[in-house]
């Protein structure tokens, strides 16, 4: 596709739905845009996003994700730079003997090989096979209609000739499962027919699928209605994750107001309001017993407007209480939560 093209398609989908914001042309191409690290019982997770052009769809509802990418061409050189950055940078070379998994990200698709090169790509999991000793997960973030059987082919030959067993795991935005909102409010472009294609795609590999939902992700979403969706996500998930055999792990993300968005729109004119901790817990709970993984999401990134983040002050137990659920999978925290113990906003 040509550079004149993808640029066009940026800017189409940016305009289609009504993005306002500008593109990052100010930030050193040779630098990711961020990095930073969680811990995990296993280990260290380091999480990095690398500067790239921005993400093709750019269409979605609520994301301003474009906004931190450049709109014009970021090539292999600088990207492959922003590698030799990563592996140089004191905090990485301080821990990498304990970082178990790397979660990668450029605001897009990881696996758009027209705003993410693939030479840079397979470098960087060259280098992460060279310098990461302890790695044992590799999470890729993209769209679905981005994942080419030749991709995963050549990423599961470089992964089996590392030191150590590495599984890989994708890691798509799914939103909603509501068709309509999904699709129709959303803009996500995401059919239930190309999520099973990846599905399939991923199947013979034994590679992870990391779904991304959204509790609320549009006005006129009442809070029951939010819970009854992510409810009907589990439910879906759960049965394609037991046809098909893929380890799929669903991750909710509460909603917060994205500046430069219509969503922020709707929360000035005072009809969108983000959802509360316990009904977040009230969704997850119903995952209880249907072999699916879990994670809720608790960073709102910085990015949500003044007052329009799900983290509100005097929830600090909540908060303390769902990380918890992250890291053991424990649903006695999810019903304390949910039935209101150590406080939290009621609706
Ligand atoms: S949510 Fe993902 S696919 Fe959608 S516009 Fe944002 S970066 Fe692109």
């Amino acid at each position: 596709m040509s550079v004149e093209r993808v640029e066009q398609q940026i800017l189409a989908g940016t305009l289609r739905t009504g993005k306002t914001y500008g593109f990052d042309e100010a930030h050193d191409p040779t630098r990711p845009a961020q990095m930073w690290f969680q811990s995990a019982p296993e280990g260290e997770v380091l999480f990095v996003v690398f500067y790239s052009q921005a993400c093709r769809w750019s269409q979605c509802l609520g994301c301003n994700l474009p906004s931190k990418s450049s709109r014009r061409p970021v090539g292999y050189r600088p990207l492959m730079e922003q590698v030799d950055q990563l592996f140089r940078a004191p905090e990485v070379l301080a821990r990498r003997a304990q970082i178990h998994k790397v979660i990668l990200s450029n605001n897009g698709s990881m696996l758009d090989e027209a705003t993410f090169s693939s030479t840079a790509l397979i470098y960087l999991f060259a280098r992460m096979n060279q310098h990461l000793p302890a790695l044992s997960v590799v999470t890729l973030e993209t769209r679905a209609e981005y994942v080419d059987l030749a991709e995963l082919e050549f990423l599961a030959r470089v992964l089996k000739e590392a030191d150590t067993p590495r599984a890989l795991e994708l890691a798509i935005g799914f939103e909603a499962f509501d068709e309509r909102i999904r699709n129709e409010l959303f803009f996500k472009g995401l059919s239930l027919r190309v999520f099973e294609e990846l599905v399939a795609k991923l199947a013979p590999y034994g590679f992870a699928l990391k779904c991304y939902f959204m509790q609320k992700p549009v006005p006129g979403v009442s809070d029951a209605a939010g819970i009854a969706d992510i409810e009907a996500a589990i439910d879906y998930l759960a049965e394609v994750g037991r046809r098909s055999g893929v380890k799929l792990n669903l991750h909710l993300n509460p909603t917060y107001v994205a500046a430069g968005t219509r969503l922020a729109e709707s929360f000035a004119r005072g009809e969108y309001v983000p959802p509360t901790l316990r009904d977040v817990a009230r969704a997850a709970r119903h995952a209880r017993g249907k072999g699916l993984s879990l994670f809720l999401g608790l960073y709102d990134e910085g990015l949500a407007v003044p007052g329009g983040s799900f983290l509100r002050a005097g929830e600090e137990a909540c908060v303390a209480r769902l990380e918890e659920f992250n890291r053991t999978q424990d649903y006695a925290l999810l019903d304390r939560v949910a039935e209101g113990d150590g406080g939290g906003a009621a609706e």
